[in-house]
């Protein structure tokens, strides 16, 4: 039996020691203990965009009181976004600095290169040398859907811990999925992922969870709960039915289940009656981003989180100014090629594709691009100087 536990309604520090306290029996006074969070965006504290402040402050105060002989508080953001004002942002620098304890960009740790053992997308991945220089690793990401992986909880939380720009390398893989119907290219490559960095135990942060167009442009959702297991799969598994959903909706923890042959009785959930706080999350993916705004029109080939997360704040805030506009085509992602490029008005967006600069086509730079520069390049219909 894999044990989960659920904590709904106190105040989210106190939550978070409960949760630790829940399923952490070891004595820590030996190891060395990494807190994991998921500051991947920057933007505004306890949001739904980034890990609770106070569920860290809970969770630190744990494992102060239990005199861990080391403990680090850190994360790695998307390709463009800096690591540590994220983390300012987010209030969490703030409660290490209250409470003593280090935090960081897991990239400045430096670089591992890992072997993935039976690999199915890829076969080495770069990864921030601290996870593997831990004794123990807590994965304590935000509750959130996603637009690409259909939620981001303590397993997705993980990929924070590829090096620098090879976070984009999942989203980048030139061959075929073993079976799409069971998942895509970044399903089965989360599962190669695993292999080298499975947390060792899950503290999920749904105090201020996000719905929609998540992982950056959803809308929060106060469902507080904070959920913790000493199984990341177990808890993630348990959280997506908090989150209105059924046990096989999300294909990289289908994917996960099978390689690990758990089954979804094995799993113990305390209290026993938790679906009392599930609420059913509205859920969105590119084909919906699609539709609810036809114009212009999106060529993704590759792109990485980081020009998704443009992508969707771009439409957000400017699709109105095209809805009665000429129609356009926005082209996204190092995999792009000319036969992308079809239509009266294209723009290249993001220094991967200034390869196929030229034949007309406006080119708006950045890695990643800037929203608004998006919609200035539209508005000129050519390559703009700044
Ligand atoms: S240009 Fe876009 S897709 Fe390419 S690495 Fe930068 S952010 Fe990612």
């Amino acid at each position: 039996m894999t044990d989960v536990y659920v904590q709904q309604g106190g105040a989210p520090a106190q939550m978070a020691y409960d949760a630790i306290s829940s399923v952490f029996s070891e004595d820590p006074s030996a190891l060395s203990v990494l807190l994991k969070v998921n500051t991947g965006f920057q933007g505004p504290a306890a949001s739904g965009l980034c890990t609770h402040p106070e569920v860290v402050r809970g969770l630190i105060r744990f494992f102060k009181e239990k005199r861990t002989k080391k403990l680090y508080v850190g994360d790695s953001s998307i390709v463009g976004v800096d690591s540590t004002e994220a983390l300012k942002s987010a209030g969490i620098w703030a409660v290490c600095q209250e409470e003593g304890v280090e935090c960081l960009n897991l990239d400045e740790s430096g670089m591992t290169e890992q072997e993935i053992p039976d690999p199915i997308m890829v076969s080495r991945l770069k990864m921030s040398r601290l996870p593997f220089q831990m004794d123990r690793v807590i994965s304590v990401p935000v509750m959130k859907t996603h637009m690409y992986a259909g939620v981001t909880l303590s397993i997705k939380n993980m990929k924070g811990c590829l090096f620098q720009k090879d976070k984009t390398r999942l989203h980048r893989i030139h061959q075929a999925p073993p079976d799409l119907r069971k998942g895509k290219c970044l399903d089965y490559g989360i599962v190669d992922l695993m292999k080298v960095c499975y947390p060792d135990y899950a503290v999920i942060d749904g105090v201020v969870a996000m719905e929609g167009f998540g992982p950056s442009g959803g809308t929060p959702v106060e469902l507080g709960v904070v959920l913790s297991s000493r199984d990341a799969l177990a808890a993630d598994l348990t959280a997506i039915r908090l989150m209105g959903m059924a046990a096989d909706d999300v294909p990289h923890l289908n994917l996960m289940r099978e390689q690990r042959d758990l089954a979804l009785s094995d799993i113990r959930v305390f209290p026993a009656d938790y679906l009392k706080w599930s609420r059913r999350f509205q859920l969105a993916s590119e084909h919906d981003l699609h539709l609810s705004y036809p114009n212009p029109k999106v060529v993704d080939r590759g792109a990485c989180s980081a020009c998704h997360a443009a992508m969707v704040q771009f439409f957000r805030y400017h699709h109105q100014e095209y809805e009665n506009g000429p129609e356009a085509t926005l082209v996204f992602g190092a995999d792009a090629g000319p036969e992308d490029c079809r239509g009266e008005r294209v723009v290249l967006v993001g220094n991967c594709t200034a390869k196929l600069r030229g034949e007309g086509r406006a080119f708006c730079k950045g890695c990643p691009p800037v929203p608004s520069q998006i919609a200035r390049t539209i508005n000129a219909g050519t390559t703009l100087d700044d």
